[in-house]
């Protein structure tokens, strides 16, 4: 059976850019198991890359987690995971912040993440190894306004990284992340005008990322044999 590389949040901005990077650059050696909860549009991708398959699951669940695994599992062998699923809403004050939008922020952008990396890094190992690429964000590092359990959120997933990249490296299985800085897609489109302009005077290249810079990231992150823990930054110099 064919070795698969599982893409997660697909149907968005930078997961369809990854996933289609992926079918171009292993010559549609790698067949794509594309997940999101938004069925709609993983269904489409999946139409417009040959041999790759849709699976429609809510990744803040563990029934979604586990329905995603089951599905790669009938298909194939896992050998590329890409966690790149995430929500950087409700964006609220400090002093309004909510334990439901922790739980939202946490359970989707770090929990959902570490319990795949568990199970599929599992099936890697078994079959000979493997590689994890994590999406975090350029606010592991730096403050917003706002955005005080996305950031913890995005820090917990280097961490993370890190951990499992010291854990599994001497098993075959590399897991590094990308950090993208502000990238043009469906989450970044609704920013009001002018808090744009302030965020792009801070990136020293002057210029909002496209999704294809970050999937080139995480493919370099695929190809590269001796990186492992490594966080890397797409974020065009933003707030050096
Ligand atoms: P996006 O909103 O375009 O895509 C996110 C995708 O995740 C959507 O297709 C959505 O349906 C899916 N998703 C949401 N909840 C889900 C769930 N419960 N289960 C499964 N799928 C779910 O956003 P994007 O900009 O492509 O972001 C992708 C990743 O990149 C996220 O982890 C985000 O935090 C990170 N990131 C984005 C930027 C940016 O500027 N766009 C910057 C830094 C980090």
């Amino acid at each position: 059976m064919k070795e698969i590389a599982v893409v997660t949040g697909a149907g968005g901005g930078i997961g369809k850019a990854v996933s289609l990077m992926i079918h171009e650059k292993s010559g549609g050696e790698l067949k794509l198991a594309l997940c999101d909860v938004n069925e709609a549009a993983v269904s489409e991708l999946a139409e417009g890359i040959p041999g790759s398959f849709a699976v429609a699951a809510d990744l803040a669940s563990q029934a979604g987690r586990d329905a995603l695994l089951e599905a790669v599992l009938l298909q194939g062998t896992p050998s590329v995971l890409v966690n790149n699923a995430g929500i950087d809403k409700p964006h609220e004050p400090l002093l309004s912040i909510q334990e439901s939008s922790f739980e939202a922020l946490m359970g989707l952008n770090l929990k959902a993440p570490a319990f795949l990396m568990r199970h599929f890094a599992k099936e890697m190992m078994a079959s000979g190894g493997g590689v994890i690429v994590n999406i975090s964000s350029v606010l592991a590092r730096h403050a917003l306004t706002g955005s005080a359990f996305y950031r913890v959120s995005k820090a917990g997933i280097e961490a993370l990284t890190r951990q499992f990249a010291m854990e599994l490296g001497p098993r075959g299985v590399r897991v590094n992340a990308v950090a993208p800085g502000f990238i043009m897609t469906p989450m970044t489109a609704s920013i009001p005008a002018e808090v744009k302009e302030k965020i792009r005077s801070m990136i020293a290249l002057g210029e909002f990322g496209a999704p294809e810079a970050v999937a080139e990231a995480v493919w370099h992150l695929v190809e590269n044999q001796y990186i492992n823990g490594a966080v890397l930054p797409v974020d065009g110099g933003m707030l050096l």
